[in-house]
């Protein structure tokens, strides 16, 4: 007797990026899953697979679901205020004193679900989040992750010095509470893991700095952490380690900086020293261009980064960034780098769109796994987007897409995957 697999076929018209120059489009085309994974993508349905059941999204368009690599969980409610004030200013009056009422854990679930809801809603499949330093809400975090069924890296946020009296901790509390998440969930669930999370050199001591290197190179875990976003919090680094060259040598020296998969947010004003360092080491920049306008933090050189081959990808960066929406984030970064090609006249060409879907998909879901493109062996992470109120009929696939990633919104997505599960967005 043949083995019971989980086999579900679709069918409608695929979008996504194999590479960063150009969208691979495929009309009324089929696409075989076979317990989450993708075993054929083709224009006719192979004979071995007829005769079974197609979900037909007939004329929608079935893309890869979005990657955020860069969104603060904590934040959700700040979402849309404090936009008047730079980087350390904006901590000290908002996310900080936002961040402690965390300590509550009821608050926390209340705001956590909110956050959630809004992810799949707008079509994030799979994020790196920052929860706060509190062990408790960081747990229901990861509680609430694994129960929605989208995909996620969680972090304990990490911070014990520099930082206001209400919302700092003592370093070994901190590595001890990060061990002891780590091993509650490092094997709970497939697709929501833990992420070593310092909060920013000027928030760590060095004590804290090298145990969580430890930490990260004891367990093999990733690491997310920002670096170079502000000019007043490059000069603090400064101040704080005076014999470190720049910024991301300090996070080198404790092996916070590529010793395991490693994402960097902002990378604004990183010096030559600074990139040498990101390319040799393979760090993973994230672009939050959406935060980057509103913090005035300044333009991300993002054409420089691509021809030196580094990896960049995208984060909405929430609450900096305004909105959970990777498709809005896309549109920015489109945005961003059309500055950066007239401030260099225009000879760091901007980002096409295909560049800018390929870092929201495959770029960004291969920190994942084999995460954001339709190809055999890939999780089948989707969405289904109804563009009928677009006038599709007036436009070609490629332009259909463009027109939802400028003009739609969260109504156009009609549905969710994750590793082949539609996701329907839980009941908090
Ligand atoms: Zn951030």
């Amino acid at each position: 007797m043949e083995k019971d697999i989980n086999l579900k076929i679709f069918k409608g018209n695929l979008i996504f990026t194999k590479t960063s120059d150009k969208f691979t489009i495929m009309k009324d085309s089929y696409i075989v899953v076979i317990d989450g994974k993708i075993a054929s993508v083709s224009s006719n349905l192979p004979d071995k697979y007829k005769g079974n059941p197609i979900i037909d999204f007939r004329n929608n368009i079935i893309i890869p679901g979005m990657n955020d690599l860069h969104a603060h969980a904590s934040q959700y409610k700040n979402l849309g205020i404090g936009m008047d004030k730079e980087l350390l200013p904006w901590l000290n009056n908002y996310t900080f004193p936002e961040e402690a009422k965390f300590l509550n854990v009821d608050y926390a679930k209340k705001t956590y679900g909110r956050l959630i809801k809004d992810l799949i809603k707008n079509g994030t499949t799979r994020v790196a989040l920052f929860a706060t330093l509190h062990k408790d809400s960081t747990i229901e975090l990861f509680n609430m992750l694994i129960k929605s069924g989208i995909g996620a890296y969680v972090g304990k946020v990490n911070m014990d010095y520099n930082c206001p009296d209400y919302l700092t901790e003592n370093y070994i509390t901190s590595l001890n509470d990060t061990e002891e998440i780590i091993l509650k969930y490092k094997d709970k669930s497939n697709i929501v893991k833990p992420i070593i999370t310092p909060r920013f050199v000027p928030s760590c001591s060095n004590e804290l700095m090298d145990g969580l290197g430890k930490l990260s190179y004891k367990y093999r875990l990733p690491v997310q952490s920002h670096l170079s976003e502000n000019l007043d919090e490059i000069a603090v680094v400064k101040s704080l380690h005076k014999k470190s060259n720049f910024y991301g040598e300090v996070y080198d020296k404790f092996g916070l900086f590529g010793n395991t998969p490693t994402l960097m947010a902002h990378c604004i004003h990183s010096s030559k020293e600074e990139i040498n360092l990101i390319k040799r080491n393979n760090v993973t920049i994230v672009h939050c261009p959406t935060s980057n306008f509103n913090l005035g933090s300044g333009m991300m050189p993002v054409r420089k980064y691509l021809n030196l081959g580094i990896n960049v990808v995208l984060g909405s960066d929430i609450s900096a960034g305004h909105t959970c929406s990777l498709f809005k984030v896309i549109a920015y970064a489109i945005q961003n780098s059309k500055i950066k090609w007239q401030e260099s006249g225009k000879k760091d060409m901007f980002l096409s769109t295909s560049e800018a879907f390929y870092m929201a998909t495959k770029k960004g879901g291969s920190f994942f796994g084999k995460v954001g493109s339709f190809e055999e062996g890939y999780d089948f992470d989707a969405l289904v987007i109804n563009d009928s109120n677009l006038y599709p009929e007036d436009y070609d696939l490629t332009e259909r897409l463009e027109r939802f990633i400028y003009l739609g919104d969260d109504r156009n997505i009609m549905k969710r995957y994750v590793c082949g599960n539609e996701i329907f967005g839980p009941k908090f």
